[in-house]
């Protein structure tokens, strides 16, 4: 088991010096307990919350006073101290009307959302473990503490939350919770669209996602009812071995835990079941749904209110998961001008991923992919010019030679054109040789 760090092991310390009871508490011990490093650690304390202002002076920061939150400042480092609590009761299924403090970690740990939440750790490595969450660690199961229609219903966030440990740390749902998390999907439809968000893109990332997706349609679609139709949807084409939700996950599943390419790969073809057709042969065709899935999956990203940049990195690719891949330098030159080397790598992923979820044998594509990567790799190696602010020569150039208005801007898109087309080096000399001839042809 790894250790406790020195200054949370400190702030413990400080806690326990006070005459207060203190422990490591939630998800912090869970990962230890699974060597995997915590994001973040949280003390949870028997001192209310002016004892925890008291014992740390000048580094404690009342950052959630009334939920019994202090941030202690311990070593360059931020640690949350709770102050131990009780939940009130719960009317929106969001949270509760009220929380009461109390003297118990037994009843500070019984608020928990899951077991192997639910475990606390002292400074001497004792464990405090009382609904079997190290047990269910082992089994590496997820299982709500109590009822679990009562703790969905009490706070439906958990219900995402559920799904989103079993992606992650690749657990299954203990049949009890996951049958309450089918049964009690609606309630989501109460919880704040950011919220739904962060849990759904740390779900996509986890390395169990597309397993957890396929168990699991029923929740997404309660805010992306869109997905629906692709399950069980048959494509009726030789290039698919799978019906349109397969295929999804294996693709999901195929690419790397980037929250942009798990979200492309899950929304990518997600308006194949509207524009459907079969021809006089029966074989299915769905022409035009990478504009389709391109309208969907903005809707679906500004339902979840992600940030501008997110969706349109994602939308981007979900337009552009269809065209065939750029095999050419002039070709891939207009694709980084277009997409930048960040993306244009990751619609290689993308594609990668959508061929290998594809019947066996059309997985040659990857071969024109690797053709593609290594002409990209290549052109980058030599620097290759792509974008108007790597060219040779800038505006200012021009007006020098008495250019001035619109023409400064045509010519040096005509230059930078030049360039992508291979026509011209981009030297400086040979640019600004070459400006009279684009003055005359424009
Ligand atoms: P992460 O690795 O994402 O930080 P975590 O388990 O630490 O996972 P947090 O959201 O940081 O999750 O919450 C810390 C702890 O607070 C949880 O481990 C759990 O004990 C408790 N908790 C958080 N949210 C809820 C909730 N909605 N219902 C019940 N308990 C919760
Ligand atoms: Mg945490």
């Amino acid at each position: 088991m790894a250790e406790i760090p020195e200054y949370v092991k400190k702030v413990l310390e400080t806690l326990e010096t006070a005459g207060h009871e203190a422990w490591c508490v939630g998800g912090c011990v869970r990962d230890i307990l699974l060597s995997r490093v915590p994001e973040d650690w949280d003390v949870t304390t028997s001192a209310m919350p002016e004892e925890t202002m008291a014992a740390f002076g000048q580094h404690a920061f009342p950052t959630g006073l009334e939920h019994g939150t202090v941030t202690a400042r311990s070593d360059h480092n931020s640690v949350e101290v709770t102050t131990y609590r009780v939940d009130g009761a719960y009317h929106d299924h969001r949270r509760p009307d009220s929380v009461t403090f109390t003297r118990s970690l037994g009843e500070d740990l019984m608020r928990r959302d899951f077991t192997v939440n639910a475990m606390a750790l002292s400074l001497r490595g004792e464990l405090r473990d009382p609904f079997g969450g190290r047990e269910d660690l082992k089994q590496s199961v997820l299982r709500c503490v109590g009822d679990p229609d009562r703790r969905f219903q009490e706070d439906a966030l958990r219900i995402l939350r559920g799904l989103r440990f079993a992606a992650v740390l690749g657990f299954s749902l203990d049949p009890a919770t996951g049958k309450s998390i089918h049964k009690n999907r609606e309630l989501l439809g109460d919880i704040a669209a950011e919220r739904i968000q962060v849990e759904l893109l740390k779900l996509l990332v986890g390395r169990d996602a597309a397993e957890v997706l396929r168990q699991y349609p029923d929740v997404v679609g309660v805010f992306w009812p869109e997905v629906l139709p692709m399950v069980g949807f048959d494509q009726k084409n030789y290039h698919h071995c799978y019906d349109v939700w397969e295929h999804t996950l294996h693709a999901v599943a195929a690419v790397p835990g980037d929250p942009v390419l798990r979200c492309a790969a899950l929304l990518h073809d997600i308006g194949k079941p509207n524009c459907f057709t079969v021809d006089e042969k029966g074989v299915g065709h769905f022409y035009g749904h990478s504009a389709i899935s391109r309208e969907l999956a903005d809707r679906m990203l500004r339902r979840l209110k992600c940030s501008t940049d997110f969706r349109e990195t994602v939308v981007r690719l979900v337009d552009w998961h269809d065209r065939d891949i750029p095999r050419t330098d002039k070709a891939i030159r207009r694709a980084l001008g277009k997409l930048g080397e960040r993306d244009l790598r990751r619609l290689i992923l993308l594609k990668r991923a959508d061929n290998l979820a594809q019947a066996p044998e059309f997985h040659d594509h990857q071969l024109e992919l690797d053709k593609g990567e290594s002409i990209l790799n290549r052109l980058l190696a030599e620097n290759a010019c792509f974008s108007m602010k790597q060219l040779a020569v800038n505006g200012k150039d021009l007006t020098e030679m008495g250019l001035s208005g619109p023409a400064v801007g045509r010519v040096l898109n005509a230059l930078l054109d030049a360039v992508m087309e291979g026509e011209l080096p981009n030297e400086r000399h040979a640019l600004l040789s070459s400006v009279s001839r684009f003055v005359t042809e424009l």
